[in-house]
């Protein structure tokens, strides 16, 4: 998990494991909750995130196994994806970090927008415009 993310400090992650032939059971995040930031619910099919940022990534990203979902709800940044990351080196499982990327596409992130990052595609937020920027992440476990 990137470091620059405000989580997991005192809240409870909740994991668990879903079989693969049945869905995750319902659940509801309180709004407490997900006002106070952080990792919000994990299982072996999906992760829940509220996350703040208020500097740029420290690394390119690259997750081989899961599709980040962000939904932007505060602030505006702006977010490279599909680039050749240099000197790419594991640093967890299924997660590849490089210090750079060459090439690659800018978005320009702002309230309201979605996007979607397949896993396998390196991508960072390279500048925080208006800060705090703060969005919604869903990863899907692939
Ligand atoms: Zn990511």
């Amino acid at each position: 998990m990137d470091k620059m993310f405000v989580i997991m400090d005192n809240l409870a992650l909740q994991n668990e494991t879903v079989p693969h032939h049945r869905s995750a059971r319902l659940r509801q995040i309180d709004h407490a909750k997900v006002n106070a930031l952080g990792a919000l619910l994990e299982n072996s099919l999906y992760k829940v995130q509220m996350t703040k940022r208020v500097v740029p990534g420290a690394f390119v990203e690259i997750h081989t196994h899961d599709t980040d979902i962000f939904h932007i709800l505060q602030g505006t940044a702006t977010f490279v994806t599909g680039g050749t990351a240099v000197d790419p080196q594991p640093a967890a499982p299924g997660e590849i970090h490089a210090k750079s990327m060459i090439g690659g596409t800018e978005h320009h992130l702002t309230k309201g927008d979605i996007i979607i990052i397949p896993h396998g595609i390196p991508h960072q937020f390279t500048k925080i415009e208006e800060g705090p920027l703060v969005y919604f992440v869903v990863k899907v476990v692939q």
